[in-house]
């Protein structure tokens, strides 16, 4: 039996893994957690009746233990980043889904893995910002740290049974976001509703806001360099504007090996609960007679500076990876809000870093302070 824990459990990639357990008899759901979903949460415990489950808030916390009251179910409620750490560290759970968006995902995902989880691993900010404290904890706590993110998967399935030192180089694919053919001038009128619009994928609004300044191709960018172990110069952008191919990986005598599908999280999320194995996944096939042709484009650079930004974070280092997350999480909440213009996003990733001190190899807590003091920062600029 496969014991899962889901912090993140009411989002895009939470409800899709609840929806591979439902398919999968041997899987069972032992912790969940929510932001603020309370409605969402409570079917969620009352339908896999988990030991534990978190919610932020004392308020919240109250309401759903008063919501259970009459219910059979035993779950214990938890609440704020406490609860957090015990639905990531639950006894009987044997993986993790870090499937919370932001770095506030960092100590539940650090907290597993001390306690010998595996990770299924959504939460790229996390890895961005403190991939320097969790890549060496992953390789001392021997634990899997499986990517869901569909590029790493794909990157991680295109590296299965490869030599040592066999890749060359490592091409992440990108959709180019809905925004691909825009002009700069263009971009300026973008209203929240454009930005939401996803070509091809269907996410949590952060992601998908993510995916249209293509600040998420800079992250996917920083994530893989800690995934892979790879250096910058070997990591290269591709855009694939039908999403067909999730990404490649050349090897040295120049052979590709590519992962292709249609656009479906549920693939990546169910090989990560369930590798090395493969299983039979419900769902579209892709029709090669129907597609005809794949496309492929180079990055405008030019129209869309977050991914060379985020490229220049990552070589840079120690605190810089940090300024260039937590700047974003906090311009993209106040886009999101109305509160700022789609461009202010990228524009106030560029004043962060451009004002900071890099600290080299930060401690958590320094980690966590650059955030506090970067997303004071952002807003004190609009
Ligand atoms: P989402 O917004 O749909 O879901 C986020 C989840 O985190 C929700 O359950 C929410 O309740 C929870 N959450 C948010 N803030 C919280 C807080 N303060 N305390 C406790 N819980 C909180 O996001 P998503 O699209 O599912 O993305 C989740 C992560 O996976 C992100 O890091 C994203 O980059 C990554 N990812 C998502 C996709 C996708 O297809 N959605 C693909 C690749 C990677
Ligand atoms: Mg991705």
């Amino acid at each position: 039996m496969k014991n899962i824990s889901i912090l993140g459990s009411t989002g895009s990639i939470g409800t899709q893994t609840l929806e591979v357990v439902r398919n999968n008899e041997d899987m069972r759901v032992v912790a969940l957690s929510a932001g603020s979903n309370i409605d969402l949460i409570e079917k969620q415990i009352l339908e896999f009746e988990p030991e534990v489950a978190c919610i932020n808030g004392k308020d919240k916390a109250l309401e759903l233990k008063k919501r259970l009251e009459g219910a059979s179910v035993k779950t214990e409620i938890v609440e704020g980043m406490e609860g957090l750490i015990e639905v990531a560290t639950v006894e009987s759970a044997n993986i993790v889904v870090a499937a919370i968006v932001g770095m506030i995902g960092i100590r539940p995902v650090i907290h597993a893995i001390e306690a010998g989880k595996d990770i299924a691993f959504a939460n790229k900010e996390t890895l961005v910002t403190a991939g320097h404290i969790i890549m060496p904890l992953v390789k001392k706590k021997q634990v899997h740290f499986l990517p869901v993110d569909s590029e790493h998967s794909a990157i991680f399935q295109c590296l299965q049974g490869r030599s040592e030192g066999a890749v060359e180089k490592i091409l992440i694919t990108a959709s180019g976001g809905p925004f691909r053919n825009y002009d700069p001038e263009d971009l300026k009128r973008v209203t929240i509703e454009d930005a939401l619009n996803h070509p091809n994928w269907s996410m949590g609004r952060k992601i998908t806001t993510d995916s249209a300044t293509l600040v998420n191709k800079g992250l996917e960018v920083i994530e893989a360099k800690w995934l892979f172990n790879v250096d910058y110069d070997d990591i290269e952008v591709v855009v694939q504007p039908q999403s067909i191919i999730h990404s490649m990986v050349r090897f040295k005598d120049g052979a590709v090996i590519a992962q292709l599908g249609t656009p479906d999280m549920k693939l990546p999320i169910q090989y990560a609960l369930t590798y090395p194995e493969r299983r039979y996944l419900p769902g579209e096939r892709l029709d090669f007679k129907k597609i005809s042709e794949i496309k492929f484009e180079d990055v405008r650079r030019d129209v869309f500076p977050a991914l060379d930004m985020a490229i220049a974070a990552g070589k840079a280092g120690g605190t810089m990876p940090t300024v260039f997350n937590a700047a974003n999480e906090a311009a993209v909440s106040l886009f999101l809000d109305n509160k700022i213009s789609f461009t202010s996003i990228v524009d106030a990733i560029d004043k962060c870093m451009k004002t900071h001190i890099i600290k080299e190899n930060p401690s958590l807590d320094e980690v966590l302070e650059v955030e506090k003091e970067v997303r004071t920062k952002v807003l004190e600029l609009f």
